[in-house]
């Protein structure tokens, strides 16, 4: 099997349908929800990884050729790790499956429960990786984190740019905002899966500031065309204009060079 990612949900933690909502957005996906942002991993050796356990953990594992053989999260809100409660008792009785995370994140979930007892029963192996650090999933498919700065309440946030025998992908769904050099990120990479929460700070209104996410437009004003080339946006919220393929925003992306990832679609690493 040649060695590619997979994107398994471009959707923001609560999905689309957003829990509650019954927005136009949301009333269009009810037969077909958004599942929330996961990237999946597919190596040589016909092993599959996952970067993020989501609360649609089950349909993503479910979706790729073989369960996971490991776990790697990006950070500690709801749509990234919860999923992990489905290696318990109740789920797959996972053993010891590889659950990797930075030292922050790995004190957060040896500390709280129900993770806590999901490591100390076995069914899952947190292992400690130091932000920045490079670490092998399996020959040919490497991991680096890159910290990212987002509201850290539990723990910390990453990035992982993936090191394929071919190509390096940078997944990188949630940020508060660019402060880190993301020109010289995307020259690290041939593409890029980066938080696309919102098209404008138009739809949230008065709530702006208690949400930042840099807008896609934003983003897109960073980039030179060579690099928007490179971008897909994921972790889409509800809210946002660019869900509608063919809407005036999403013909935007689009003019750019840039993308709105897609469920389903497949990136060679
Ligand atoms: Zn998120
Ligand atoms: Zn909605
Ligand atoms: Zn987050």
């Amino acid at each position: 099997m040649s060695i590619h990612a997979r994107v398994l949900g471009i959707a923001q933690d609560a999905g689309v349908p957003h829990v509650g909502c019954s927005c136009a957005r949301c009333n269009r996906q009810r037969s077909g929800p958004l599942r929330v942002a996961c990237l999946g991993l597919l190596g040589a050796s016909g092993r599959t990884y996952l970067i993020d356990a989501t609360p649609d953990f089950n349909a993503q594992t479910a979706a790729l050729p073989a369960f996971p053989s490991g776990i790697a999260l990006t950070h500690a809100h709801m749509g990234h790790y919860t999923g992990l409660m489905y290696l318990g008792r109740e789920g797959v009785s996972a053993a010891r499956i590889p659950v990797y995370c930075t030292p922050a994140m790995w004190a957060f979930l040896r500390r709280n429960e129900p993770w806590k007892s999901l490591g100390r029963d076995g069914y899952v192996e947190y292992q400690k990786h130091e932000v920045g650090e490079r670490f092998e999933l399996e020959p040919g498919l490497e991991l680096e984190s890159v910290e990212v700065p987002h509201r850290n309440e539990h723990a910390d946030t990453v990035a992982y740019l993936v090191h394929g025998p071919q190509n390096t992908l940078l997944y990188l769904p949630d940020i508060d905002r660019w402060e880190l050099d993301l020109p010289a990120l995307l020259d690290r990479c041939d593409t890029a899966l980066l938080d696309g929460s919102f098209f404008s700070k138009d739809e949230l209104g008065s709530r702006s500031e208690e949400v930042p996410h840099p807008p896609i437009e934003e983003t897109l004003a960073l980039l030179s065309r060579e690099h928007a080339c490179k971008v897909r946006f994921t972790h889409l919220n509800h809210s946002n204009p660019t869900l509608l393929a063919g809407s005036a925003e999403w013909n935007r992306v689009q003019s750019t060079g840039a993308r709105i990832a897609q469920e389903g679609e497949r990136l060679p690493l």
